[in-house]
């Protein structure tokens, strides 16, 4: 069975246009009252800031439009997702920015990181230095300091405190949602799929700011409704089409052109493995330890980003995704300077050909559209060469 007359998945009035519901679901929670902090990156403790009452915003931007003002001070040769975040908040046009009270960043690229210091003294900043060394021994310790400087700039700043006992159900919590996402994706692992890659990242994008006491319920209806689709024989695209899995950096907004080529070359996209896709919610918190804040800290740290060095996590967990979703093959997309995924794809593109015998292409772009014909040709050989 096609697509046509399939009901949509969220079917809220927002469907593809992710942004615009999570505008919807922080102003709600704006007219409430209720705090509210910008976050730039997967590594943020999300639920230690759901436990103090505080809602994050995610202001890592997608969109080629504020680009050129962001290279009036910015150097051009910057991935586009530092300029574009930048550019937003010097031309004012960031509504997420605008509705947050401050601001939480970490130490991942040192684009970012420089970046931050030109945004700092407009909000209330609070900077965490990210251990990079993952397997070092005090690089745990570092970091559970760092989240327990998180919590007292929190308290200070909004006057919001949160016992162990708050935030260990939060971690709680969180292993719900992270568990009911798990089951929406296991719908993409299915041959054919019966969920896109639009409404995976949809339910992804509104799954990350949300509380689980939110999401709950709405990944428990949609979770309904792919098994409706299962049982009326449902799919995407063709049984034989090529299942694709997205690794690399974040996509997302402008970005997205490399799902709608793929899906517009006759693929299928199978898994998104992204902080925008599946990454942020793998993994498992550990429950009742008596240290929620260094249970957190551990899931955190295990994050596979390619600021870390060494960075196996990522290809240990990519060998579990390719596992799980079967992909034909594989598209490793790197953002235009982004040294660290672009160097780290030398590493990727080996693991994927030697242990997985899967066909590998990388692709380094940015989120102007001037690229889209070459990438359709790359791609559709790619497709060919299966
Ligand atoms: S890719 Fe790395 S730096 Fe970017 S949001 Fe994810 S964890 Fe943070
Ligand atoms: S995509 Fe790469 S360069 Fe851009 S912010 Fe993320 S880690 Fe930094």
């Amino acid at each position: 069975m096609n697509n046509n007359n399939l009901e949509l998945l969220m079917n809220d009035g927002s469907d593809g246009e992710p942004a615009k519901r999570v505008l919807q679901y922080i102003k709600s929670h704006q007219i409430k009252k209720h705090p509210i902090v910008g976050i730039y990156c997967g590594y943020a403790p999300i639920e230690l800031i759901q436990a103090m009452g505080i809602v994050p915003a995610v202001l890592c931007a997608f969109s080629n439009i504020p680009i050129e003002a962001a290279e009036t001070v910015l150097p051009a040769n910057l991935c586009p997702l530092i300029k574009s975040s930048y550019g937003f908040i010097i031309e004012g046009t960031c509504p997420f920015y605008a509705m947050s009270q401050a601001v939480i960043a970490e130490t991942t690229c040192d684009g970012k990181k420089k970046m931050f210091e030109l945004i700092a003294d407009i909000k209330p900043t609070f900077v965490m230095d990210l251990p990079q060394l993952p397997d070092e021994v005090e690089a745990l310790k570092n970091w559970k300091t760092m989240i327990l400087k998180l919590k007292g700039f929190l308290e200070t700043t909004f006057d919001r405190q949160a016992s162990d006992e708050l935030i260990e159900s939060s971690l709680q919590a969180a292993n719900q949602k992270n568990q009911l996402m798990q089951k929406i994706f296991d719908f993409a692992s299915l041959k054919p799929p019966v969920i896109s890659w639009q409404e995976m990242y949809d339910v992804g994008f509104l799954a990350l700011p949300s509380t689980a006491q939110e999401m709950i319920p709405i990944l428990t209806q949609l979770i309904e409704k792919l098994e409706m689709r299962v049982k009326d024989g449902f799919h995407y695209g063709k049984p034989d089409s090529p299942r694709v899995l997205v690794t690399g950096c974040p996509v997302g907004g402008d970005a997205t052109k490399i799902f709608k080529v793929i899906e517009a070359s006759g693929g299928v996209v199978v898994a998104l493995d992204a902080c925008t896709g599946m990454k942020a919610f793998m993994g498992e918190f550990q429950e009742n330890t008596g240290d929620p804040i260094g249970a957190m800290s551990e899931r955190y740290l295990k994050i596979p980003c390619a600021c870390m060095t060494p960075n196996h996590r990522r290809l240990e967990d990519l060998s579990a995704m390719i596992d799980r979703f079967k992909p034909d093959v594989i598209i490793d997309f790197v953002l235009q300077a982004c040294h660290s995924y672009n160097v780290e794809s030398y590493k990727v593109g080996h693991h994927v050909i030697e242990k997985h015998g899967l066909p590998y292409l990388k692709v380094e772009t940015d989120y102007a559209d001037g690229d889209t014909e070459q990438l359709k040709t790359r791609i559709q050989a790619l497709f060919e060469s299966i």
